[in-house]
């Protein structure tokens, strides 16, 4: 997907009963919170947290998503390095990179855009990553810390969604909740938090995918329904119960330019109690919480090594 050029102006959003979740509000307050946090840490230990972006190619979507991340770390006082790498590059290179970064004490987290490029094994370049500056929490010890349920760095996207629905005051426990896609960076973690103790989770957690039987019958019994399927509007107001929390992870560009998501709005703020809109939900959060895994990495890794 491009994301190189801004959207054309949107229709204004349709009249919608629902309360509509400003994520990128929320980010915003998120960073100026962390930028608070930072500046004191950093007076009080001197040292300054440390982003590095690893970018294979120039892939415009991902040259957008980094150019954006940097922005966001340099926003709130995280020092930031890119290391663009040509797309031919090889896995022994790339992962040498990988083995510099990790034994650089001012870098806290390390992030490898996705995709790579095919030629080179993902899995093992993200695994190679040290789970301490696994600022993306993709690391199976990140992902295994999740499912044990003593996280530590979790996935930006799925910590993005919690962070929502704790700030927004959204109960979660004994709710039922469906999580529609199982990927390991969106939907697992997901399902992962919501069923976890404590605040944003505690929920009753379902988990569609593209072999479950009767999605909209599964849908309408969510009272959280949080939607990771990467399809354009597949969800329709009619697979929604009346007073649900609706929850839009996907982001698609449409043939004229704009922006959708999994779910069809227009349809579903009929139904629903509130949602995310796309784009503004919760492609923000993300960013936010990758700021907050890299400061939560930066003072894990300079706590111990005191
Ligand atoms: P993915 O393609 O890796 O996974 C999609 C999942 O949805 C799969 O597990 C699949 O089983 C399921 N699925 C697909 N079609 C389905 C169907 N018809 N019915 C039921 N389940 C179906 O995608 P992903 O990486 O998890 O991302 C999902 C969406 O979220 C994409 O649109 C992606 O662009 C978007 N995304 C947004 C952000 C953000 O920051 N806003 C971050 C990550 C991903």
């Amino acid at each position: 997907m491009n994301f190189d050029h801004p959207p054309p102006p949107r229709e204004p959003l349709p009249v919608t009963s629902a309360q509509i979740l400003d994520g990128k509000a929320l980010a915003n307050r998120l960073q100026d919170e962390l930028k608070q946090e930072v500046y004191e840490w950093t007076q009080q230990t001197g040292q300054r947290p440390g982003l590095a972006v690893i970018l294979v190619g120039s892939e415009p979507a991902s040259t957008v998503y980094v150019r954006n991340k940097r922005k966001a770390a340099h926003a709130v006082g995280i020092a930031d390095q890119l290391i663009e790498l040509p797309a031919e590059i090889t896995q022994a290179e790339l992962v040498a990179h990988v083995d510099r970064l990790n034994a650089d004490p001012q870098v806290h987290g390390i992030l490898v855009q996705l995709p790579l490029p095919r030629h080179i094994d993902g899995e093992l370049v993200l695994r190679r990553i040290r789970p301490e500056k696994d600022a993306d929490g993709f690391h199976p010890m990140n992902m295994g810390l999740l499912a044990l349920g003593t996280p530590k760095l979790v996935p930006c996207t799925p910590l993005g969604v919690r962070e929502l629905l704790i700030r927004e005051s959204i109960p979660t426990k004994g709710k039922t909740a469906v999580v529609m896609g199982r990927s390991n960076i969106v939907g697992k973690p997901m399902a992962l938090l919501l069923m976890a103790k404590g605040p944003g989770g505690d929920a009753t957690v379902t988990i569609a995918h593209t072999s479950s039987v009767d999605l909209p019958g599964i849908c309408r019994e969510a009272d959280i329904l949080v939607v990771a399927a990467g399809q354009p509007e597949i969800v329709k107001g009619s697979w929604i119960k009346p007073g649900a929390v609706v929850i839009d992870v996907g982001i698609h560009r449409l043939a004229d330019g704009s922006l959708c998501g999994d779910v069809d709005f227009a349809e579903a703020s009929q139904v629903a109690s509130a949602i995310t809109p796309v784009p503004g939900g919760v492609g923000p959060l993300t960013i936010a919480m990758l700021l907050r895994n890299t400061f939560e990495a930066a003072r894990a890794i300079v706590h111990s090594a005191r």
